[in-house]
């Protein structure tokens, strides 16, 4: 309109919306303030080139044929997750050939009759969360492995979450059931507390004992998957062109891109051409799990395709294109959409400063909430004071809670998930706060539970006050303690990062968890007392109130800045 920002964001003052220059408007909005200039505007829809290009079409119920699910392994680690997998494969590959299996290419279907089951060989919800963080919902079961001499873990505890959130049936095969000290039953009892009732308990929650070293029950296994995907009903229409997720892909000396895609729908052909991301080209070659060659590759199989320019990212959806035209011109254009453009079209993140303008927006539905606490008692505490501000706009769902200092791993779930982290006395790991950065995960950290409560109910409201928010200004690690008559424990420190001001506020955090949160009352560097003490240098602290230190423990000096929002 060759306007003035400043006269622009006026006019949307004098209209009621209180925005700064840099904000995004909604068109309705921006509409309206046009036509205070004269201007009449037109949306320009956006549409994605893929779903436009390849746009699904609902098969003829006839066409449909049963394909085999997809299952992926997960559980805590040492209960057996690469062991069984490796005893399913074996178990179904004919005698003497089982040596050769070296090779793995991310996904591998057996056999159980005619009934077929491909299973996704990266154990573990590391991968499966990074999937679903790209998009890519590619598993029907998830298989939870408890080892049965071990019982209910916290990365089971996490397996469960995760599964759930993803919406996935599980199945517990429970491992190791050849051991003298195995008992199945524990196990049951423990997946109780974490809401999996076992069928033998009156539940739904089908519970298989196996043993990857012994062989005993993988056949069972292998049924109870089949049966659990006949009631899904898992079917595609094979005979259309096909779609499909990369599942990991590399360049390979010798031959080139290696891409292994799991087929979703439609058949993949040697000679199709294929568009994943900005890259497209023709399948050379394809091979299926045993390094055969195959022409053709049905639903729910994976198989590494050979002739790909350039190596596409795991998650990417694969489609054949009718033509080299189509393929070419929808990877041109999505490249040329631009970096930016796709980090706009990712799923929007939750964060309680905005939650309100989304729920009104109709963007919000469901707070999801990933709580973690010094102690079980505080996550329970939590939960149940959270769930209870569910109204009926908004839904609160705790869909993680767990003891420890904020992981990765609960980013990823947070990210994955557009849940808001609630830390309760507890710090993030520091690889955890980059990754909440670079996915705009929003963590809060609170002392107190009723602040926490406030907070969530506020910003369901509409009303969550920007007051003050803490910034850290670094971080000392007590390396001994000096006993003093008349003063208390001092910490013999060294800062490791930033610098601690006398002024400054403290936590004292012990493994993760927070034991004190307080002043200083004396800051001294030999002997003397000091103002500052920087990065690099020695210096001996003793907490106002607080006796006791231990060495490992580290002071985390933060100040509190008022918030500009
Ligand atoms: P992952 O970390 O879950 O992938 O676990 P692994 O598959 O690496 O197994 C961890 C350990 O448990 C290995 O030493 C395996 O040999 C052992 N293990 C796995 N399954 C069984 C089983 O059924 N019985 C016994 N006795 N040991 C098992």
């Amino acid at each position: 309109m060759a306007k003035q920002g400043a006269e622009v964001v006026k006019t949307l003052m004098k209209h009621g919306h209180m925005v700064t220059i840099t904000q995004e408007i909604d068109f309705a909005t921006a509409s309206e303030i046009a036509e205070e200039f004269n201007f009449i505007l037109e949306e320009k829809v956006e549409v994605d080139i893929f779903e436009e290009t390849f746009a699904e079409i609902p098969d003829n119920e006839e066409d449909l044929v049963p394909r085999p699910p997809v299952v992926v392994v997960m559980g805590h680690v040492d209960h057996g997750k690469t062991a069984l997998l490796d005893a399913i494969r074996k178990s179904n590959v004919a005698a003497g050939e089982a040596g050769k299996i070296t090779q793995h290419i991310g996904a591998y279907t057996v056999a159980l009759n005619d009934k077929h089951v491909t299973f996704l060989d990266t154990p573990g919800h590391e991968a499966f969360t990074a999937m679903r963080m790209r998009g890519a919902q590619v598993t029907d079961i998830a298989v939870l492995v408890v080892a049965a001499d071990d019982g209910v873990m916290p990365q089971t505890i996490e397996a469960i979450n995760h599964a759930k959130a993803a919406n996935v049936e599980i199945i517990v095969a429970i491992n190791k059931i050849d051991k003298p000290s195995a008992n199945p039953d524990r196990v049951k009892q423990e997946l109780l507390e974490h809401n999996i009732v076992a069928e033998e308990f009156g539940g739904t929650t089908i519970c298989v004992p196996v043993s990857a070293h012994s062989k005993q029950g993988i056949p069972e296994l292998l049924e109870m998957i089949t049966l659990v995907a006949e009631m899904k009903n898992l079917r595609a229409n094979p005979n259309k062109k096909a779609r499909g997720t990369i599942l990991e892909a590399s360049l390979e000396k010798g031959r080139g891109t290696v891409a292994t895609v799991l087929i979703q729908q439609g058949s993949l052909e040697v000679g199709d051409t294929v568009v994943a991301g900005s890259i497209y080209g023709r399948v050379r070659a394809m091979l299926d799990d045993n390094r055969k060659k195959v022409k053709r590759a049905l639903p729910g199989t994976a198989v590494e395709i050979l002739g790909l320019p350039d190596v596409p990212q795991a998650g990417d959806v694969l489609y054949a294109s009718v033509n080299e035209r189509q393929a070419r011109h929808v990877a041109e254009s999505h490249f040329a959409k631009g970096r930016a453009d796709m980090i706009k079209a990712m799923p929007q993140k939750v964060s309680l400063d905005d939650l309100f303008t989304q729920i009104k927006a109709g963007q919000v539905k469901e707070l999801n909430i990933v709580i973690k606490a010094d102690v079980q008692g505080s996550v329970e505490a939590v939960r149940q004071s959270l769930e209870k501000l569910s109204n009926e706009e908004v839904k609160v769902r705790i869909i993680h809670g767990g003891v420890g200092a904020i992981t990765e791993s609960d980013v990823m779930l947070a990210a994955a998930s557009t849940a808001v982290i609630i830390g309760f006395n507890v710090r993030p790991e520091p690889s955890s706060k980059s990754v909440a950065a670079e996915y705009n995960v929003d963590i809060r950290l609170y002392r107190i539970i009723y602040q926490a409560i406030d907070d969530v109910n506020a910003a369901i409201k509409g009303m969550l006050d920007p007051v003050f928010a803490e910034k850290v200004v670094g971080h000392a690690e007590i390396r001994q303690i000096f006993k003093a008559s008349g003063i208390g424990n001092i910490g013999g420190c060294h800062v490791s990062d930033g610098k601690i001001l006398r002024s400054s506020k403290v936590r004292l955090v012990r493994d993760g968890i927070v034991v004190y949160e307080g002043e200083i009352d004396t800051l001294r560097r030999f002997k003397e007392d000091a103002r500052e003490v920087s990065a690099g240098y020695e210096c001996g602290i003793v907490l106002s109130k607080f006796n006791d230190i231990k060495a490992g423990d580290v002071v985390e000096a933060f100040t509190m800045e008022e918030v500009v929002r």
